[in-house]
This record gives structure tokens, C-alpha cells and sequence, in this order.
């Protein structure tokens, strides 16, 4: 049941609100009724307003008891705001810089006032019209490794990591939502369930009957329930980052939870390789996107390649959780063992990742949530190709995961896969 004291704060409310809270007033200047007010949210679930005043400007994001895209047949929980504040502050602490400063909050009314982010756009626009962003691969990686490592048993105290999983764990009409949209519904039929027909028509209806990729899938979505491995923050696509030319902002983390690291890293990967699949399709003279096609190849390379290099030197260098205990690894002996094992745990996370990126890959194409990459390619033969390419990839990817040992083999697959 919803707080008594919520209610949806429309305009005018919203600039009463904020006129009653003295920093951000200072912040905006000049008088309330001057503020600029516009509601810009075209996520799926939540109300964002972008208010501008004399000085300066704020985003304020408000849940719905609701999921946005469908209407109130579907209700869920205002408490992903209080997840996605949590999310934020301690992202903000393990990544400063990196996600958007919070200025405001108040969980009865599901709302957050943070800092507005201009002139970012969202990555997944950039990259449906070809920009490269040199800055990304550093900081996207800087922000995966630092928040996934020091929230997980290799950083922790066991008893710090246990509360903080405990702190998460009330959000799972979140997780469910993931569970059932990703995990679920793309290979079973589902109303909610959508492709470009007739074209993929036989895609569909094999991935509904491949019993390796059912197992593949179930798998995956055991590990999502069941491995509560660090903060994650639970969403992250090119719809999720925030961008310039050399600046990123990861914004929404309202599915945070502690879950498989390879589900965060994987998403990034999974966009990326969307964007490079979908460019083809909004071509107009042949060749046009040649460069950022090569760009956005490497840089799945580099996401990974980095995001390893400096997870593994926060790990020899970092903060000793509870997990490898420095007493079973002493002496040259130990040293080397500990590197090895270090090794190990990376390449098992490689493998996670490809599962998970495939996971994220197929329901954009046969779930209910699809992107811009696919669905601006406005003739549907040229965006069948595309998905298509990118579903032969992905079948491959989740089926036989740890046949792919670098990210290499990843790049190399989908420059080959038709
Ligand atoms: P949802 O959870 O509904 O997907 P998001 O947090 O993704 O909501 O926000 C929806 C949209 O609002 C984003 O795609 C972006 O365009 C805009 N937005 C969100 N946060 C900010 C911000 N801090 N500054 C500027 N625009 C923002
Ligand atoms: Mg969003
Ligand atoms: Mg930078
Ligand atoms: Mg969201």
C-alpha cells in the first residue's frame, strides 16, 4: 500500500516543493514562478522534471506507483526510489564523479533532486547517430570496477558485506521485473512479448523451442536470484549513461541490487555490440558509419580489457575482504597461487559476462522493452537484419559461454555472424 503522504507532484506542486526548500531555491535564483519546468522522462518507469531557474538548474525524478510505459494495471513499489538514492550515494563515494551529485531526497514522496546534467545526452542517442566517445572506455570501466569490487567479499568484512546485501535486499519487484522481462518471457510465449514480423517470425519460434538455450537461460537467471557478489547497479544500458564528448554520467540505478558482477558488465558489452549490429541499418551511403563501426568494436574490447586490468589492481592492491584470507597465502608460494586464482576469477567472470551480455541482447529483440538502435531503422527488413545478426551472436554466446575465452572471440564473432 502506498504512504499516505505521497502524491504525484505535478508542476505546480513540484515548484511549491522546491520554493520551500531553501539550498535549492538559492540554487535555481530568481522567484519560483519564473522557474522553467519541463517534464522530459522517457524512461519506462518514473516522472523526470527538469526545472530551470535564474542561476541555475536541477533534474528531479519521482516514482510512480506504477510502471509508466503500461499504466496503473501495473503497479509497483515507490520504495526503488529510496534503492535508487541508496544506489546512488554509494556509488557516488566508490566512483565520485561518475553519476550525478544528489541534492535532495525524501522517500515518502519517491523523490530525488539531484544535480542536472547538461549538455549529456543519453549514449544510446549518440551512438544511433554515430558519435564516438573517446572518454567512455575509462570512465564507464573506472566506475564498474570500483563499484563492483569494493562492494563484494574481496573488499569487505563479511559481517559489512552481509548488511549491505541486507539493505538491498526489500527491492525485488525490481529483480523480479528483471527476472521474469530477461529471463523469462523472450522463450516462452508472453503477451508483453514483441519482434519485428514477420520477419523474425522463425527467430522467435526457435528461440521458444531450444531446449539448450532454456537450460542456458536458466542458468543465467539462477545466478541473477542466487549470487549476490557486490552492488550492482542493475540496469546498465547505453539508456542509463549520460554522455559528452568527454564526460560520463551513469544515471538510474533503481534495480540496484547485490547480484552477479557479469550482469552490470555484460549489459555495458550487450549495448555496445546492439549499437554496432543496428548501425548498418541507419546507413544512408554505403560506408558512411565505417569508423564508428570500427569504434565501437574496440571499444567493447577496451571495456572489458580495462574493466579487468583495473579490477584485478584493485584486488592486489585494494582493501583484503574476507574472502582470501592474506594468512593462506604467504610467502612467494602464496604470492603466486593468489595471482593465479586471481586469473581463474576473472576468466569465470569473462564467462558470466558473455552469458549475461547475451541475455540483455535477446529480450531488446523479442521481450517488451526494446531500443532506439533497433527500432529507429525504419525499414523493418534492414532492422531484421540487424537483429538478426545480433540474435545468431547471442544464441551462440549463451549456449557455449565459456567457449569464448577473450573478448576477442566476441568482437571476432560478431564481425563474422550473419
Ligand atoms: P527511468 O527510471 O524512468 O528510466 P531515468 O532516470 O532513466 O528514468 O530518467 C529518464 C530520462 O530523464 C533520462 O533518459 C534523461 O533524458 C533524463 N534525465 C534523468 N536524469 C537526468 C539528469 N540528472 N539530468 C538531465 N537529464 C536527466
Ligand atoms: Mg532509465
Ligand atoms: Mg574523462
Ligand atoms: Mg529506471
Amino acid at each position: 500500500a502506498q504512504a499516505a503522504d505521497y502524491r504525484i507532484l505535478h508542476e505546480a506542486d513540484l515548484r511549491d516543493y522546491l520554493a520551500g526548500l531553501p539550498d535549492l531555491k538559492a540554487l535555481l535564483g530568481g522567484e519560483p514562478a519564473s522557474w522553467e519546468i519541463t517534464e522530459v522522462g522517457d524512461g519506462n518507469l518514473n516522472l523526470v522534471f527538469i526545472v530551470k531557474g535564474a542561476k541555475g538548474g536541477v533534474a528531479v525524478k519521482q516514482a510512480l506507483p506504477y510502471v509508466r510505459l503500461v499504466g496503473e494495471s501495473w503497479p509497483l513499489p515507490l520504495s526503488r526510489a529510496h534503492y535508487e538514492y541508496l544506489a546512488l550515494s554509494r556509488q557516488a563515494q566508490l566512483a565520485p564523479g561518475l553519476v550525478p551529485a544528489l541534492l535532495h531526497h525524501n522517500d515518502k514522496l519517491a523523490l530525488t533532486v539531484m544535480e542536472l546534467l547538461e549538455p549529456h545526452i543519453i549514449m544510446r542517442k549518440g551512438l544511433v547517430a554515430a558519435t564516438q566517445y573517446p572518454g567512455f572506455v575509462d570512465d564507464i570501466t573506472t566506475f564498474m570496477a570500483r563499484t563492483l569490487f569494493f562492494t563484494s567479499d574481496l573488499a569487505l568484512p563479511a559481517a559489512e558485506k552481509k548488511e549491505a546485501i541486507a539493505a538491498f535486499a526489500g527491492n525485488h519487484a525490481l529483480c523480479k521485473i528483471t527476472e521474469d522481462l530477461i529471463f523469462t518471457d523472450p522463450y516462452r510465449i508472453a503477451e508483453q512479448n514483441r519482434w519485428t514480423a514477420p520477419h523474425l517470425d522463425g527467430l522467435a519460434a526457435n528461440l521458444r523451442d531450444d531446449m539448450e538455450l532454456h537450460v542456458a537461460i536458466s542458468r543465467l537467471k539462477l545466478k541473477f536470484m542466487a549470487s549476490p557478489e557486490a552492488l550492482l547497479h542493475g540496469d546498465l544500458h547505453t539508456g542509463s549513461i549520460m554522455v559528452t564528448e568527454n564526460q560520463t554520467r551513469v544515471i538510474d540505478p533503481e534495480f540496484a541490487f547485490y547480484g552477479p558482477m557479469g550482469f552490470d558488465v555484460g549489459a555495458v558489452l550487450a549495448n555496445l555490440l546492439m549499437a554496432y549490429f543496428a548501425s548498418a541499418g541507419h546507413e544512408r551511403t554505403q560506408g558512411e558509419r565505417a569508423a564508428f563501426e570500427v569504434w565501437v568494436l574496440e571499444t567493447v574490447d577496451k571495456v572489458w580489457n580495462e574493466f579487468a586490468r583495473k579490477f584485478l589492481d584493485l584486488w592486489r592492491t585494494g582493501p583484503t575482504g574476507d574472502a582470501y584470507p592474506t594468512s593462506l597465502f604467504t610467502g612467494d608460494k602464496g604470492a603466486l597461487r593468489l595471482e593465479a586464482e586471481r586469473q581463474a576469477y576473472m576468466q569465470r567472470l569473462f564467462t558470466d559476462t558473455v552469458g549475461f551480455a547475451a541475455a540483455k541482447t535477446i529480450r531488446r529483440i523479442f521481450g517488451l522493452a526494446h531500443n532506439i538502435d533497433f527500432e529507429l531503422i525504419e525499414d523493418p527488413w534492414r532492422r531484421a537484419i540487424s537483429e538478426a545478426r545480433a540474435v545468431r551472436l547471442a544464441r551462440g554466446m549463451m549456449v557455449e559461454a565459456a567457449a569464448f575465452r577473450t573478448i576477442a572471440d566476441v568482437t571476432g564473432a560478431a564481425r563474422k555472424v550473419r
